[in-house]
C-alpha cells in the first residue's frame, strides 16, 4: 500500500468507486471518465507503479489481471464482439495513475493505431 496512491485507497475502499469485481488479489471498478460504453480498470491490491515496475515475483498477480479482465469481458457480453486491454507506461503512452491498471474497453469499435 502507497499511502498517496488513488488506486490503491480504492482498494482499500478508502475513496468510493462501482466495484464490479475484487478478490484477495485484485479489484476492478468502472472507470470514472468512461471512454467507451465499457471502461473498467482491473489493478493489483499490490501497489506497482508502472510495467517497469513489474518484478518477477509479481507474473502470478500481472497474469490473474488477465484472467479477470476476460471473465468480466464475458459478463458484460464482449466475448464475441471483442474488445481491447491497455495498459499505459509512462509520459509518452499517457499513464496519469501510478498504480498498475489494465483499461478493459468494448462496446464499440477501437481503431489502430491508437492516436
Ligand atoms: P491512465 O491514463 O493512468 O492509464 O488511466 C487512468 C484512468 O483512471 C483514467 O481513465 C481515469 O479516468 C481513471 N480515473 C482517474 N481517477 C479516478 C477515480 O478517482 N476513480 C475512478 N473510478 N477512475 C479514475
Ligand atoms: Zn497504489
Amino acid at each position: 500500500m502507497s499511502t498517496d496512491c488513488l488506486f490503491c485507497k480504492i482498494a482499500n475502499k478508502e475513496i468510493p468507486a462501482k466495484l464490479v469485481y475484487e478478490d484477495e488479489l485484485a479489484v476492478a471498478f468502472e472507470d470514472i471518465k468512461p471512454v467507451a460504453p465499457v471502461h473498467i480498470l482491473v489493478i493489483p491490491r499490490k501497489h506497482i507503479s508502472t510495467i517497469d515496475d513489474i518484478s518477477s515475483k509479481d507474473t502470478e498477480v500481472i497474469g490473474h489481471l488477465f484472467q479477470i479482465a476476460r471473465k468480466i469481458a464475458r459478463t458484460k457480453g464482449l466475448s464475441e464482439r471483442g474488445y481491447r486491454l491497455t495498459i499505459n507506461c509512462k509520459a509518452d503512452a499517457g499513464q496519469l495513475v501510478f498504480h498498475i491498471h489494465l483499461h478493459l474497453l468494448g462496446g464499440r469499435k477501437f481503431t489502430w493505431p491508437p492516436g
